[in-house]
């Protein structure tokens, strides 16, 4: 029997270069991870395929979706609904194959709730911590301004609370290497690993 494949899931606040760094990691030839297309109600960008970049939706599709539970997690963003078709993700983890969503927040952290052992990377902008000791230094801006920076900069750190890791976007390659190095890592861990042998005594 084959050991189930591991749940990656990719997250982090909008704008970090979630979109960017997974499309990286998937057009190396010899990625041996596979990508779960999400379904969403927005519209094509010039270039997108239906089936390839998302599965295109219309809302009453997908709220029919949400009803069917054929969701794994779905979130609202910016006006139009995203969510991961369940039947894939376990179709695919029951193949041995590991999977990676890559979504925003909310949906991550329902993903935690329905599937605790899935492995959560937080992709974080780079030097989060120089930025807060700039803005908490810098004289120049308006105290408004500083205080909304510093709000934002402390919601984006108080949500890596809910993940695994923590992997600074600094340069796509550095964080595609630190993300496979992990996945790597994960599939070494004794829980893991252990079952295997025991089974493998077992038979001896
Ligand atoms: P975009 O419209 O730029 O392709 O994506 C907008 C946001 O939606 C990004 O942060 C992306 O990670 C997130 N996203 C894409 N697919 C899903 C999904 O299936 N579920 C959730 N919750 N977010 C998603």
């Amino acid at each position: 029997m084959n050991e189930r494949g591991l749940l990656i899931v990719l997250s982090g606040p909008s704008g970090v270069g979630k979109g960017t760094v997974r499309k990286a990691i998937f057009n190396e030839e010899d990625t041996k991870l596979q990508y779960s297309i999400s379904m969403t109600t927005r519209s094509p960008r010039d270039g997108e395929v239906d089936g390839v970049d998302y599965f295109f939706k219309s809302r009453e599709e997908f709220e029919e979706l949400i009803k069917k539970d054929k969701l794994l997690e779905w979130a609202e963003y910016v006006g139009n609904y995203y969510g991961t078709p369940v039947d894939y993700v376990e179709e695919t983890l029951q193949k041995g194959q590991d999977v990676m969503l890559e979504i925003e927040v909310q949906g991550a952290l329902q993903v935690r709730k329905a599937f605790p052992e899935g492995l959560f990377i937080f992709l974080a902008p780079p030097s989060l911590n120089e930025l807060k000791s700039r803005i908490q230094t810098r004289g120049t801006e308006s105290e408004d301004l500083i205080n909304n920076r510093m709000t934002v900069a402390k919601e984006e750190i108080e949500m890596m609370d809910a993940y695994d890791y923590v992997v600074e976007n600094d340069k796509v390659e550095f964080a595609c290497e630190r993300i496979k190095s992990i996945v790597v890592a994960e599939h070494c861990r004794r829980e893991r690993v252990a079952n295997r042998y025991k089974r493998m005594l077992e038979v001896e």
